[in-house]
């Protein structure tokens, strides 16, 4: 009659996804294929936080205004470096 049990618990472990710990809030879940985020994350964790996200693009806003007026500001300086020479 062969060994039905142990494939029944074959069949099962193949249905069930890997569980994870999640690095933030160490709490287990379903590593499953189709969850979006960081593997070492649970869904709850990998889902942006509106606080977070919001003042986050506040400063990548400011840092690409600075980054943009240093950008120009040193393109203006190798203008007036090159007209310089000429
Ligand atoms: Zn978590």
């Amino acid at each position: 009659m062969g060994t039905p049990v142990n494939r029944c618990v074959v069949s099962w472990r193949e249905m069930s996804f890997p569980i994870k710990i999640c690095v933030v809030c160490e709490e287990e879940f379903e590593l499953r294929p189709d969850k979006p985020g960081f593997a070492n994350r649970c869904p709850k964790c990998s889902a942006p936080e509106e606080d977070e996200s919001a003042s986050n693009a506040r400063m990548d806003a400011d840092a690409l205004k600075n980054v943009r007026e240093a950008n120009a500001a040193r393109r203006q300086a190798i203008k007036d470096l090159l007209y310089s020479h000429k």
